[in-house]
């Protein structure tokens, strides 16, 4: 559906990417299982469908209503978010630089450490929050940029207006990771970026069920061209069953973070009322340092909170397995309320303090997400 007709978001959800050319006439788009197509009596013509893994009609409504979503003109849907900043990273030029914040989510960061060499390019990390600093760190052979905001566990924010102007300036190509943002919240290309990337897995599937991951850009060009070719080539594609349930749960979507949103907030205000808690990091909280960055680029805060205990490793650990309503697991933006001591997912080797509890707020009824707080938190 064009983006040019300016509809909300909820209306998108639901409409954008449809296509309505089904003999059933179903209002529900039919799951189109087939690994192949037949061709047309005169061969095959350009356009046609002819090998789901090149593409499909699932992953293609799949494709144009997130690319709706996040206000792009084309988008590459993947098996996994992690696949989908592999292929970012693939589609740069060898001896190139690569510039990532210090705490990019942790598996984006690892495929750089494992495979830079081999690939043979270079990256450095540096701290978004502090624009000079980013400034500074550009080389002459830095071509792409990853943005992060709000990060991962810590909640920093970068401001984007200002970082994508400076990268700009120096002629780089920059993509946002807007899975903790979600288009619902910020979309990124409005502030300039050239990809936006997500894990599908988290608040856009929504429901604990699905791992996907997808490229939007705001360009069909060079380099989104590459993206879509190590897509079809690497062939890290979603299946049409996957493209079916993500699209299905896509247009309950915008509601769903509304309501992540609303409790989040009330959630982050609770818990800084709390002698137990030492710290809450929240974009919503005025308290907090990207304050007013996070009001001018976001319309919501998110549903991702982390927040410091005051007291010991141990002692979070025990808040975190005394909850009897939210969970101990790791990810998030499921309908259902998550936490974990993400210190020990994350390993020794980690530096997220040792009394920090990571949060993803679900659905439940604020009052009960509270008590359950309560519980947790007055042992
Ligand atoms: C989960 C996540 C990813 C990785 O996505 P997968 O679907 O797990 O491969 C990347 N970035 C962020 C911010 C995430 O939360």
């Amino acid at each position: 559906m064009s983006k040019k007709r300016d509809l909300n978001i909820e209306t998108i959800a639901i409409h954008a990417g449809m296509a309505h050319d089904s003999n059933s006439r179903a209002i529900s788009p039919p799951l189109e299982a087939s690994t192949n197509f037949e061709h047309d009596k005169k061969g095959f013509q350009e356009g046609d469908y002819i090998y789901t893994r090149n593409s499909n009609p699932n992953r293609d409504q799949l494709e144009r209503v997130l690319a709706s979503l996040e206000k792009g003109e084309t988008c590459a849907a993947f098996s996994s978010g992690i696949a989908a900043m592999n292929s970012v990273f693939m589609s740069v030029e060898k001896g190139a630089h690569i510039l990532i914040p210090e705490d990019l989510y942790h598996g984006s960061r690892s495929l750089l450490e494992k495979y830079s060499e081999r690939w043979s390019i270079e990256y450095s990390t540096v701290d978004m929050t502090n624009l000079d600093q980013f400034e500074a760190a550009f080389n002459s052979n830095t071509t792409l940029v990853v943005l992060e905001t709000p990060s991962n566990p810590l909640l920093l924010i970068t401001d984007l207006k200002k970082a994508i102007g400076i990268s700009k300036s120096k002629a780089a190509v920059v993509c946002v990771d807007n899975t903790f943002a979600t288009p619902f919240n910020t979309n990124p290309i409005e502030f300039g970026a050239d990809l936006v990337m997500h894990s599908t897995s988290k608040f856009l599937g929504g429901h604990s069920d699905i791992l996907g991951g997808a490229i939007i850009a705001a360009k069909e060009d060079e380099f989104f061209q590459k993206i879509r070719t190590i897509q079809k080539s690497q062939g890290a594609v979603p299946s049409p069953r996957d493209c079916w349930l993500l699209s299905r749960s896509i247009r309950s979507f915008p509601y769903r973070m509304r309501a992540h949103n609303e409790n989040a907030q009330k959630v982050a205000e609770f818990l800084e009322t709390q002698q137990k808690v030492k710290k809450v990091n929240y974009p919503g909280l005025k308290s907090n340092s990207g304050y007013e960055i996070a009001v001018s680029q976001m319309r919501g805060f998110g549903g991702m909170i982390s927040f410091l205990i005051d007291g010991d490793y141990t002692d979070t650990l025990s808040i975190v397995a005394r909850a009897k309503i939210i969970r101990r697991a790791t990810s998030l933006g499921g309908i259902e309320s998550l936490w974990e001591h993400r210190r020990s997912t994350e390993g020794e080797l980690s530096k997220t303090p040792g009394n920090l509890i990571r949060f993803s707020v679900g659905l439940e009824h604020i009052d009960d997400l509270i008590s359950d707080l309560k519980l947790a938190l007055n042992a």
